[in-house]
């Protein structure tokens, strides 16, 4: 098991580095009010009520050299109990009121309260912290964004501050290079570019429009899953994009999901439907339709299945956070002498598809239950029975996990594949869950082998996520440059004149006869070649064939990949044996 980020150096360091920014921001505007600035996943924040005030470009260089200066007096990071009388005098003392008084006040009574002071600056905080503000040498000033008192649009809206920080200069330097290559990388920009998707106004927010590219893309995709799924013992489901309200009453998402449901739909005979937020309640009808033995178990329902979730329009990004989707879902209906089996084949298949597309680098993290919480839903015993299922399954496999408690859903503990992408960013991407109370309010049940009625587990899973959300991170971890299996068009034929299109349609053919599904355009525009080339080029298809006189007479094709450039004239037969083996 490894340290989680919570509790790492690292997480530590850029509290501290937080700490350091709001000393610098009241020394430079003493009239500032502190909010609250924690860690984050590549940095840290500070929300800051700075009155009528407005932060610049300028101000963030300004507080930035003035933290060097802070971090060069090296104050030693000191933590102190406090009473809460005292608490109030000293927020007032730094005239950090109202805000920290709120925050004080939501500190149960009895709870330890602690400051953290350097020098003449200090803060209500829970810690940890480093031990001297010597020791943030390697951090940078990034952006200032709007943020609500609270993210209550009620509420006042502050400026939210962002930095980050790294326990080395080339950390920090690998992190501010890999931001500005982002920025080029942005799959939104390159959907465009490749003609994978768009999104227009009069369609509405966050529903994506697949385009050609991106449509084979997706299909490739799935089918890719599907394939492996059926070699897998799944059974292809398919269920509508609408359902009535009393499914979700039932399911209960209706309570504890309603706010990112759509409105409703009231039909004439009074009936009511939503539009489909999640698959599983239809999977498991579809279980429920007949009385299952203890031998048809496992049954694996499979499904990519659209769903709509309301999501507020300020989050919406892009692919990666939309409101309509593709998941590639599937619900595991499991005795419980199989849970830990399929737990494993389930976590093993996530596996299996994140290397097929080639993200390599992922740790595993098990969200567990918060033991002072009150959401959950089941039995301890069947709570201690799923986790240890998932954490053994992790040893038994040799995964390296971490444990992190509070991050389960509400009717179960759930293990996230945290994939880091070629820029070093961590997407959360295959959930596994496992669920022993949506079973429960549906009363589903099999035969077992003694006679009698028992109840199954079920585990929901999803190793894409969605397809929307899986196309968005392979477009910036492949920078538009997809694999060749991926790529919506593989190769492209280039006749230089009219007079070479039927050799470029031999040279298509032969591809074809071995392998008729491959993704093969002739470009017969009328540019010129090197225009040709430039706008195949723009398009990162992994091999262009340019065809000529030459080419015609003497059986080849002049190959141009997007990895090795021009390879000049190749024989047809063995150019073909090379790319498919
Ligand atoms: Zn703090
Ligand atoms: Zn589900």
């Amino acid at each position: 098991m490894s340290v989680s980020y919570e509790q790492s150096r690292l997480y530590a360091l850029r509290h501290s580095a937080a700490h350091l920014m709001a000393q610098s921001i009241l020394q430079l505007f003493p009239d500032a009010k502190l909010t609250i600035g924690p860690p984050i996943e590549n940095g840290f924040y500070y929300d800051v009520d700075f009155g009528e005030q407005k932060l610049t470009e300028a101000d963030l260089e300004r507080i930035e050299a003035k933290m060097r200066e802070n971090a060069e007096r090296d104050l030693p990071i000191v933590r102190e109990e406090v009473s809460r009388q005292d608490a109030v005098a000293r927020i007032e003392r730094m005239h950090q009121t109202p805000y920290k008084v709120e925050l004080l006040n939501d500190i149960p009574e009895g709870e330890t309260i602690t400051f953290y002071s350097q020098g003449e600056f200090s803060d209500l905080c829970r810690g940890p912290h480093v031990e001297s503000t010597g020791k943030i040498s390697h951090f940078k000033l990034l952006n200032i964004a709007g943020a609500y008192w609270r993210g209550d649009v009620k509420n006042r809206m502050l400026t939210r501050v962002y930095g980050t920080a790294f326990e080395t200069q080339e950390e920090l330097e690998r992190y501010l290079h890999n931001l500005e290559e982002a920025k080029k990388r942005d799959h939104r920009t390159l959907g465009r570019e490749l003609g994978l998707f768009m999104f227009s106004p009069i369609v509405g927010q966050g529903l994506p429009l697949w385009l050609p590219n991106g449509a084979l893309l997706r299909e490739t995709l799935s089918e890719f899953l599907k394939d492996e799924q059926m070699k897998r013992g799944y059974s292809p489901v398919v269920t509508p994009n609408i359902g009535n309200i009393a499914l979700y009453e039932k399911s209960g998402h209706i309570i504890t999901f309603k706010e990112k449901m759509f409105p409703f739909m009231v039909d004439e005979d009074g009936d009511t439907h939503i539009l489909k937020p999640m698959n599983c309640p239809f999977h498991i009808e579809i279980y429920r339709s007949e009385l299952r033995s203890y031998r048809e178990l496992p049954v694996r329902l499979a499904e990519f299945g659209t769903v709509y979730r309301y999501e507020q329009s300020g989050e919406l990004a892009g692919m990666l956070r939309v409101r309509g989707f593709t998941q590639d879902d599937a619900h595991l209906f499991v005795r419980p002498d199989q849970l830990l089996d399929e737990f494993m084949g389930v976590v093993d298949l996530t596996i299996f598809v994140c290397r097929k597309l080639g993200l390599n680098d992922y740790r595993v993290r098990i969200g567990t239950k918060d033991p002072n919480d009150q959401k959950y839903v089941g039995s301890d015993e069947n709570w201690a029975l799923a986790e240890n299922a998932i954490v053994s399954a992790c040893q038994t496999m040799n995964l390296d996990y971490e444990l992190s408690p509070g991050d389960a859903a509400f009717y179960g503990p759930k293990l996230d594949l945290m994939l880091r992408d070629a820029l070093g960013r961590t997407w959360q991407m295959g959930t596994v869950q496992v669920d022993y109370s949506l079973p429960e309010r549906f009363d589903l049940e099999y035969v077992g082998e003694d006679g009698q009625k028992h109840r199954p587990i079920m585990i929901h899973r999803a190793p894409f996520g969605s397809l929307e959300r899986m196309i968005g991170l392979l477009t910036e971890h492949y920078a538009g440059a997809f694999p060749f299996w991926l790529a919506p068009v593989q190769i492209a034929i280039l006749p230089i004149a009219d007079r070479h299109t039927d050799y470029a349609a031999k040279v298509r053919d032969a591809f074809w006869k071995r392998d008729r599904k491959l993704r093969i355009k002739i470009d017969e525009s009328s540019e010129r070649l090197g225009k040709k080339i430039v706008m195949n080029q723009k398009l990162k298809i992994p091999f262009m064939l340019i065809v000529g006189d030459k080419d015609v007479e003497n059986g080849t094709v002049s190959v141009r990949s997007r990895e090795e450039g021009d390879l000049g004239p190749k024989p047809l037969e063995a150019f073909i044996a090379s790319v498919l083996g």
